[in-house]
């Protein structure tokens, strides 16, 4: 038998992008649509790098 191993082990764990606020997955924080591109993913420029293209970015979701 052959033994495999993916390299998929921080798939549950994405990269944090320049323009997350909070860090994904944190208590009290949320995905919400990147201000920079206005959720389209990109700019002017190319790749929006807020986002890095995804239109969402991680940030605190106000509780006061
Ligand atoms: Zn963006």
């Amino acid at each position: 038998m052959t033994q495999g191993h993916p390299s998929d082990r921080n798939a549950a764990t994405p990269p944090a992008k320049p323009g997350d606020e909070a860090t994904p997955g944190a208590p009290g924080t949320g995905e919400n649509v990147c201000r920079a591109c206005e959720g389209r993913g990109t700019v002017e420029a190319g790749t929006c790098p807020e986002c890095q293209g995804t239109g969402i970015v991680t940030s605190g979701i106000g509780g006061g």
